[in-house]
């Protein structure tokens, strides 16, 4: 891997010069102290752009790029089981391997370079994730009333955690408490444990989901249910977590659960209000995740930022509540540290996961850098980015993003009779 020499970036208010190598900030210095001192350092002129942190995205199905626009403005229920569903049944590896190639290029161009995802053929995920440089958690899925046999997953787990160390990582995914039986729920629980990976799952997504549960909750709430199977730790990253009691609060907090937040896919599914100002208070680390491409219906990290602290302001009444840095590091460093990556902060010895904004975009002309960056701008402004220490779009070119494209329409115009 060949050295990067940022010169002269903007960073909290200074310039600086930062020297990327080994897949981490290694130095970061005053401007105009650094040079290359090694042969193949690659060298940016960085004088008008400014350096962020690149986007975790907390909860996602990449494949749904495939089904995006489909099946819009119904309720969730009609949504899923009339739309969704029918259709991932007949998505094939191949579907889902071109349309997760596709769903990360829509990440990398607005800036994300992680994705926690949870679908089938995952084997097929992991590939394009590979193939494209960015990092992930592939979800093992477990839904045993979609898909009764749950050994092949619990096999699949005992091959390949080992395998998965690095860039790629594998985590537990149990879909939901109305698609799993009490008994695979537990089952995720004792992989969670036994190989000390996360576990990813819905909670309490919409009003009484308890109601929908295949096994009887026996009148607990999601929160109460789920912990009663052991299913919540500090390794456990529920998404959405809309419908909570005090009580549920409570358990959150003491299990050290992470919420991932999908502020857009809450409010396009009408799903209900996410209110931060509970989680924020009671110091639960939230995250954020754009769920799935056709519940969404992007994959634009920036915008459910912008999204995130503006539901936080309105339904809390607080317009202090999650600031524009405070957003970017939930955005950022919370999804790093909730899969286990230590990344999220441009500080030496940690990952070199970064975008450079172009600071000549009108939406930077004044004001505060990371306030535009919430608040004012558009992932357009993103020029670079940055993953493990290598570049993966650059000037907003990424390589072969033209053959993935024609890939993908080839492949959804062949295949639109199955969908
Ligand atoms: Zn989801």
């Amino acid at each position: 891997m060949s050295q990067l020499l940022l010169k002269s970036v903007w960073l909290e208010n200074e310039r600086r010069d930062i020297r990327i190598a080994d897949g981490v900030f290694k130095t970061i210095a005053p401007a105009g102290t650094l040079t290359a001192d090694v042969p193949n350092v690659y060298e940016l002129d960085c004088r008008h752009m400014a350096i962020v942190p690149a986007f975790y995205n907390t909860h996602t199905h990449a494949a749904m790029t495939f089904i995006r626009g489909l099946a819009d403005d119904v309720p969730l229920k009609v949504w899923l089981e009339k739309h969704i569903w029918p259709r991932e049944a007949k998505l094939s590896a191949d579907d889902v391997y071109v349309a997760s190639k596709y769903a990360i290029l829509e990440m990398i161009r607005s800036g994300t370079v992680f994705f926690a995802d949870m679908y089938w053929h995952r084997t097929q995920t992991i590939r394009a994730a590979e193939e494209m440089g960015v990092r992930a958690s592939i979800g093992v899925t477990f839904a045993d009333v979609l898909k009764p046999d749950t050994s092949e997953n619990v096999q699949f787990l005992a091959e390949n955690v080992s395998k998965y160390q690095n860039r790629i990582r594998l985590a537990v995914a149990p879909h939901a408490i109305y698609t799993n039986t009490a008994r695979s729920l537990k089952m995720c629980a004792e992989c969670s444990e036994k190989y000390r990976i996360p576990l990813h799952v819905h909670l309490a997504e919409t009003r009484g989901e308890e109601k929908g549960s295949v096994d009887s909750t026996e009148g607990r709430s999601p929160v109460e249910y789920l912990d009663s199977l052991g299913l919540l730790s500090n390794r456990t990253v529920a998404a959405h977590v809309v419908y909570v009691s005090e009580k549920d609060l409570d358990i959150l907090t003491e299990r050290g659960v992470t919420v991932a937040h999908n502020p857009c896919s809450n409010m396009k599914l009408a799903s209900g209000t996410f209110n931060a100002k509970p989680f924020v208070d009671r110091g639960i680390r939230l995250s954020l995740g754009t769920d799935g491409a056709s519940s969404n219906n992007n994959l634009d990290m920036r915008e459910e930022m912008k999204f995130a602290s503006l539901l936080a302001k309105m339904t809390s009444g607080d317009s202090t509540l999650l600031s524009a840095k405070e957003t970017l590091k939930i955005a950022t460093q919370n999804g790093a540290e909730a899969f286990g990556f230590h990344a999220g902060k441009i500080e030496e010895g940690w990952l070199a996961d970064a975008l450079l904004l172009n600071l000549k975009a009108p939406c930077f002309a004044v004001g505060d850098v990371i306030s535009n960056w919430v608040y004012a701008a558009n992932s357009s402004v993103i020029d670079t980015v940055i993953c493990d220490g290598n570049i993966l779009m650059q000037h907003r070119v990424i390589p072969f993003a033209d053959d993935i494209e024609k890939e993908f329409r080839e492949r959804f115009n062949e295949s639109r009779w199955r969908l």
